[in-house]
């Protein structure tokens, strides 16, 4: 299973390294086989060898050039970084990113070989209009990605779920989950207020490969006690 965390605009590049060391040393003690992967703030990157892949949480369409506050490829090259974040619900709801933007974004990355973590997911009008315009709203996220690249895991992060404490029930998950996979075949991790309490119950469920964890993954040992529900589930 896939075990990510995202650990948006918290942690210091100290602070990060701790937190790294801290999961690569209880994934060697424990022998844990699941794939974790963690996104670092950027000014947080560092190179890294270990088991924990490290990605990044964005980065422009480019090798490198003028856009002001953004980085690229040379920048995510000097650490060796393979691994992105894209269309994740913070980018393109309260930074504005559009969905003609993340594709050119997840094509210039898929080019490159990149492994791409493609967020999905629909505000709470869009659950509350019923089924059909959910789907359509998250069909729409879908439009001009590669959904058979072979580098692509998908989450699904229902937005009013992200930080809020609120979670779809696990019946929902999992079929929404089981739709979501008639889409593409790529692994499907859940996303949305993932803790160590409810972790177990969501990992189980059919058709979930994995989970993405915002604020729960900041405590590293809740973190690795997920990593482990995975690896105990498997
Ligand atoms: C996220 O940011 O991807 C996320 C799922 O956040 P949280 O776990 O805090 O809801």
């Amino acid at each position: 299973m896939i075990i990510a965390a995202n650990l948006k605009t918290n942690f210091t590049r100290k602070q990060t390294t701790e937190y790294i060391d801290e999961l690569e040393s209880y994934i060697s003690k424990n022998n844990t086989t699941q794939d974790v992967l963690v996104f670092p703030a950027t000014s947080s990157l560092n190179p890294h060898e270990g088991k924990v892949i490290v990605g990044a949480q964005n980065a422009y369409a480019t090798n490198n050039g003028a856009f002001t506050g953004e980085i690229g490829l040379d920048h995510l090259n000097e650490f060796g970084i393979k691994t992105i974040l894209i269309g994740h619900s913070e980018r393109r709801h309260v930074l504005g990113e559009s969905q003609q933007q993340l594709v050119k974004k997840f094509n210039f990355y898929k080019e490159l070989g990149f492994k791409i973590v493609y967020c999905v997911g629909e505000p709470l009008e869009k659950r509350e209009a019923g089924k059909g315009e959910m789907m359509n709203y998250i069909s729409a996220q879908y439009e001009g990605i590669d959904t058979s690249y072979e580098n692509l895991i998908i989450a699904y992060e229902p937005v009013w779920a992200i930080g809020t404490g609120l979670t779809p029930t696990l019946e929902d998950i999992q079929t929404i989950h089981t739709d979501l996979k008639e889409k593409s075949t790529a692994p499907l991790l859940y996303g949305g207020s993932v803790k160590v309490t409810n972790a177990k119950e969501v990992l189980a469920l059919n058709n979930v490969d994995g989970i993405l964890v915002g604020s729960a993954a900041l405590n590293a040992q809740h973190f690795c006690s997920m990593i482990q529900f995975a690896e105990d589930i498997q």
